[in-house]
């Protein structure tokens, strides 16, 4: 008995040991500025220095926005071009025409990450009366990204072909939000089904009045053609979450789609499930039960989410319960536990699972998980995080790199929400400006020796 005691107790220490050096030399990647910023010149690395550091100012971050706004406005738009262009655009933007979209993603790809493309799409307009110019751009957009993606796969070998949309392109915001209230009730089998008797057009089943059927009819014949057109390139698009006024619509849409076209062991439609929310990991789980049931793989790309403050202030001013966890351990907890249920699943099913965050405590848990399944990716924002995806990268894991493209006025309102979500995770941050540093310090005694 005590032999056994004493070996059960050696090979618990044993795989603890193996667990701590593996988080060790996870570490010691992620802290590896030499090898992190080799593809940054000085200068470069210079302008990211001073834009941490403004990003820290809680004055510009807070206001970042109508600053940017008014500087195109005193300056003009070419003139505001020529400065924003080196200083913020290019450090997080793949582009807006493509050849320099493409050129950025295999420069991305040369650098062993996996270019995730984002365009920046409008919002779909909100009545049949208005004209449909926006609509159609955004078609001809994404079509035009999916091309791109297929170009740049054949030419390289990438494990898979991500492409971010957004629903609310396609189909507007009060048919969502009338959706969003007929199906805000734990999801079935028997729901979905329903839905997806409405997509074929033949029943109103789900009660919206006749013109939001008819755009919401027309909505989803246009996401069918994009999903058929990505299946056919191999490419996979991932939905993105959005208000949670909405994400009922959304989330029930995005089911319909991947029953419909995550097929034959080819996922090419993916959700995304935001764990800040209450409900987060019973939706998870209500979609797990439902692909199981129904037997089609779900595509799944986890986040904390990105509306809390605008969230809260909407359910206060509405006089409903905040949807929100309450606080930020809470929401961690949710994180995690997600990851857990994720990890255990994602081995046996066909399920593929992007775990989208810089939450450095999240993704060393992960990376330093044994015998992680292919089927698992990483995702960071371009321009932010880069000593965890090089640290992913450096260790043998699969890291995408979400890179948004379009023109300076497009992207001025996302590069501010940056801006701001920089000036909140202060740790990091200061991480990135300390690897910047002993980088340049670095560099510059290498010359100084010289
Ligand atoms: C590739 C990629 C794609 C993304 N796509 C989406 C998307 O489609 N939809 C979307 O909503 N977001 C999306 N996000 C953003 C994401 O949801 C987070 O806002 C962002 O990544 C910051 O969270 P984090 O996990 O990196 O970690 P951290 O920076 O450690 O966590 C910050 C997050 O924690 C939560 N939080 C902070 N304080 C509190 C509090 N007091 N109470 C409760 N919760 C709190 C909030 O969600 C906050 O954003 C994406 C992020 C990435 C990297």
């Amino acid at each position: 008995m005590r032999i056994w005691r004493r070996l059960y107790a050696g090979a618990q220490k044993s795989s603890l040991g193996c667990r701590d050096q593996k988080v060790e030399k996870f570490v010691n990647l992620c802290n590896n500025h030499k090898l992190i910023y080799q593809h940054r010149s000085s200068k470069e690395l210079l302008r990211w220095y001073f834009l941490l550091w403004i990003c820290g100012q809680k004055l510009f971050a807070k206001n970042a926005f109508q600053i940017f706004e008014a500087a195109r406005q005193i300056l003009g738009p070419s003139f505001f071009s020529i400065v924003f262009k080196p200083f913020v655009y290019n450090l997080f933007i793949a582009g807006n025409d493509r050849k320099s979209i493409l050129k950025s993603m295999r420069k991305m790809h040369d650098l062993g990450l996996i270019p995730f493309l984002s365009p920046m799409l409008e919002d779909s307009p909100d009545s049949l009366e208005e004209d449909h110019v926006k609509q159609a751009q955004n078609v001809t957009t994404i079509m035009d990204c999916i091309s791109m993606c297929s170009e740049l796969s054949s030419q390289t070998s990438l494990p898979i072909n991500p492409l971010a949309i957004k629903l609310t392109a396609f189909i507007g915001t009060p048919i969502l939000e009338e959706l969003a209230k007929r199906c805000d009730q734990p999801f079935d089998s028997l729901l979905v089904e329903k839905l997806r008797t409405l997509n074929l057009g033949n029943e109103n089943s789900l009660g919206l009045d006749l013109v939001h059927c008819e755009q919401y009819l027309k909505g989803i014949s246009i996401l069918e053609d994009i999903c058929t057109s990505a299946r056919e390139n191999d490419v996979v698009l991932f939905i993105d979450a959005e208000y949670s006024h909405l994400q009922p619509a959304v989330r029930l849409i995005t089911l319909t789609l991947m029953m419909e076209f995550n097929r034959g062991n080819k996922i090419c439609i993916a959700n995304t499930y935001q764990c800040y929310l209450k409900a987060g990991l019973a939706h998870l789980e209500e979609d797990l039960r439902i692909s199981c049931n129904m037997s089609f793989p779900l595509g799944i790309k986890l986040v904390r989410g990105a509306y809390m403050e605008v969230e809260r202030r909407q359910s206060f001013n509405k006089g409903l319960p905040d949807p929100i966890c309450t606080n930020y351990a809470l929401t961690n907890e949710a994180y995690d536990k997600a990851v857990q249920r994720l990890l255990y699943l994602a081995g046996d099913l066909s399920h593929l699972v992007v775990f989208a965050t810089h939450n450095f405590d999240s993704v060393k848990k992960i990376a330093v998980h044994s015998n992680l399944p292919k089927s698992v990716y990483f995702a960071q924002i371009n321009g932010m995080a880069d000593p965890i995806s090089f640290g992913l990268i450096h260790s043998g894991h699969q890291s995408l790199k979400l890179i948004p493209c379009g023109s300076v006025a497009d992207v001025v309102p996302w590069l501010a929400r940056r801006v701001q979500e920089n000036s909140v995770a202060l740790e990091r941050v200061s991480w990135d400006k300390l690897l910047i540093r002993k980088e340049l310090y670095r560099r510059f005694r290498n010359v100084v020796r010289k």
